[in-house]
């Protein structure tokens, strides 16, 4: 399709987009008494309307019925997590069994690597992308040292080629295969924060296992926003949030992908408690650990009910929706601020590079050569939600649920003014 950078055009995308009736299940933030053009749904996704009511469904229940609730209520508690898992394995591309929700995302990860990171001293070593999200940075580098190493020998970071901004798949795999029989984890950000790209997940999951070591992925910017085939890749553990592009709230609950080969595997630990238990016996309160047989053995507390709720929410809408339909409109809104950035590019003679490389889900970073951070705050005031990372990049990342094509040609008028302002 050839792109214009008009509002009629704009505006005659949205009429045939299949999503279009999606944006209005989504309340928007309002700057000067207009909605948001909303790029940071990577960061937080907006609230869906009918998020409201499934939570007012466990106040009511809670103030009704009380303790009772864990039994009686509309959704009972005590399985209440469970309602998640069949239509988040969807997304996730795994199989019911394989999916729990939990806690939160870095948590979960701590967790997981009680099950996946167990080093030897001849197995000791860790590959993670270099800059990687600080969270993850702070987790991996806390688990070497409580096991005794020093993450200086035991975290191995792949780097970006000089001049490049982005991994090549090929410099993943040849640092795996050089670690070798010392590579006891891969773990990397499936789509990187900073840059959106996409990594090559099913090549690097075959390479870092067929050294032996578990590898694992954290999806945060994965999950609701790309393909994954978890299962199919073969990968050994995966975690995420869901306040990114799956719309459930600030910090709330987190997911987790455990393969099946390692559901009930007495070889692979994990901390546990009375939620793993199999929820048959779990109020007989035995001394013995009974796990469940599919992930949520990895569950530890009761769930955080009121966490949980809006995540049933958010996935009730990908379920109606379906991921490849978010794809096809994802592809094509990013190809359309792609070209609107170009366009502007050219009209003022600026020059901002766009970093984030064609393996992509749905963020652009920009990269801006010249204007700093007064274009972003120009932006911000004249109601572009998008954010700011040092030194000098800008992320957009315009969710495919709600975010309108009208959106990104206006986005490029006011790119334009905020650049020619100055
Ligand atoms: C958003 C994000 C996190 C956030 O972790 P929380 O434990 O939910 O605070 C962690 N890692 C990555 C890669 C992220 O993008």
């Amino acid at each position: 399709m050839k792109f214009e950078n008009s509002l009629e055009f704009a505006q005659k995308l949205d009429q045939i987009d299949p999503l279009k009736k999606y944006r209005d299940e989504f309340h928007f933030p309002e700057i000067n008494g207009k909605p948001v053009i909303y790029f940071t749904g990577n960061s937080l996704g907006l609230q869906p309307k009918r998020t409201k009511a499934i939570v007012d469904e466990v106040m009511s229940d809670w103030a009704q019925l009380a303790v009772e609730g864990h039994f009686y209520a509309e959704k009972p508690w005590w399985d209440y997590h469970e309602r998640l898992a069949a239509p988040l394995a969807k997304v996730v591309g795994a199989k019911t069994a394989e999916v729990s929700v939990m806690n939160t995302l870095t948590v979960n990860l701590h967790l997981l690597m009680v099950s996946f990171y167990r080093p030897t001293q001849k197995r000791f070593k860790i590959i993670c992308e270099e800059k990687a999200f600080p969270s993850d940075q702070y987790m991996l580098a806390s688990q070497v040292k409580f096991h005794g190493f020093d993450p200086k020998d035991a975290i191995v970071e792949v780097k970006k080629r000089d001049g490049e901004h982005h991994w090549r798949t090929e410099d993943v795999i040849a640092k795996i295969n050089e670690v070798g029989d010392e590579l006891a984890l891969v773990l990397i950000g499936g789509v990187n924060y900073y840059n959106g790209q996409v990594f090559d997940m099913e090549n690097i999951t075959k390479a870092g296992k067929a050294t032996g070591a578990f590898v694992g992925w954290d999806l945060a910017h994965g999950v609701g926003n790309i393909e994954l085939k978890l299962n199919e890749w073969n990968a050994d553990f995966a975690a995420w949030c869901s306040y990114k592009y799956m719309n459930s709230g600030p910090g709330n609950a987190s997911g987790v992908y455990i393969n099946e080969k390692h559901l009930n595997n007495p070889d692979i630990p994990r901390f546990e408690g009375w939620w793993g238990t199999k929820k048959e016996t779990r109020f007989l309160m035995k001394p013995e650990f009974e796990p469940m047989e599919n992930a949520d053995a990895w569950q530890i507390s009761n769930a955080s009910i009121l966490a949980v709720a809006p995540y049933l929410a958010s996935l009730t809408m990908f379920e109606e929706v379906g991921m490849p339909a978010l794809i096809e409109k994802r592809d094509k809104i990013v190809a359309y601020l792609e070209f609107i950035l170009h366009e502007i590019d050219a009209e003022v003679d600026s020059s901002f590079e766009i970093i984030t490389p064609k393996d992509r889900g749905c963020q652009l970073s920009v990269l801006l050569h010249g204007q700093g951070k007064s274009l972003f705050d120009y932006l911000m005031k004249n109601g572009v939600i998008t954010d700011w990372r040092e030194p000098n990049v800008i992320r957009l990342a315009p969710a495919p649920f709600y975010c309108s094509y009208e959106d990104m040609y206006r986005f490029g008028q006011l790119l334009k003014k905020g650049i020619l302002s100055k």
